[in-house]
């Protein structure tokens, strides 16, 4: 029964993205082939030139991850369940993560013991500690901080801390997480969070969210122990 009752929720919430999804990917393709034509148009200076590639480069990857968390969400059953090594799983991610950080001024702490394991489809896993830490990274702001990502081992369960010392969020931003396009950036989608959580929730874990508005965020998720 439970199970089918996530089912039935993923189909909704799959559904409400994909009536809207291709009209989020179809702007940032209008704006990409718009810069494209000016960039092959007239003598543009170089300022132009490099604004509009940004321009081009910042769209497509908006494109990309929408289609990332689309894909991951809309074939729940499509990946392989497997024993997961947690301390491998952080250093992969803190790696994924370390060009964007660097970029934004953020160190990435890790912490873990080894051999904890569960169980779960590895690139989806992935999938929801890169966004939920992107979050982490992109709160921290132009002057940047520390985003720290932990493992740690308590009788039947493991535990994944994920703290940032970013703009932190109110009780009521709290409870907005994880709807879908629910943003408060500029050019955010709005489904980082919703899919890490849909993401967590079929591997039987559960998140706990403390912040401080000014101070920074933990996210604290626990799995059962594989
Ligand atoms: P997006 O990152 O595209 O805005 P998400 O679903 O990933 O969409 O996040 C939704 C919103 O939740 C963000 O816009 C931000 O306001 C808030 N948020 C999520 N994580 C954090 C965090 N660690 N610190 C501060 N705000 C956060
Ligand atoms: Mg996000």
């Amino acid at each position: 029964l439970r199970k089918d009752l996530m089912d039935a929720e993923k189909m909704k919430v799959a559904s409400v993205i994909s009536a809207s999804v291709a009209h989020e990917i179809r702007n940032p393709l209008t704006a990409v082939r718009g810069f494209i034509q000016l960039l092959g148009a007239a003598q543009l200076d170089s300022d132009k030139k490099q604004l509009y590639s940004q321009i081009c480069l910042e769209e497509i990857d908006r494109a990309q991850q929408i289609i990332n968390d689309y894909l991951s969400l809309a074939k729940p059953h499509d990946g392989k369940i497997e024993k997961l090594d947690l301390g491998e799983e952080i250093q992969y991610v803190s790696n994924v993560l370390s060009s964007y950080a660097n970029l934004k001024n953020v160190q990435v702490h890790i912490h873990h013991e080894s051999n904890l394991y569960v169980l779960g489809d590895r690139q989806k896993f992935r999938q929801s500690i890169i966004n939920i830490s992107k979050n982490g990274i992109e709160a921290m702001g132009e002057r940047g901080g520390i985003l720290t990502l932990s493992v740690i081992e308590q009788k039947d369960i493991v535990t994944v801390l994920i703290s940032d010392t970013g703009s932190g969020m109110t009780e009521d931003q709290i409870r907005r997480l994880g709807t879908p396009y629910y943003s408060t950036k500029d050019k955010g989608t709005g489904l980082g969070t919703m899919v890490a959580f849909h993401i967590i929730q079929s591997m039987m874990g559960k998140v706990d969210i403390k912040s401080q508005v000014g101070r920074g965020t933990e996210y604290n998720i626990v799995f059962p122990k594989a």
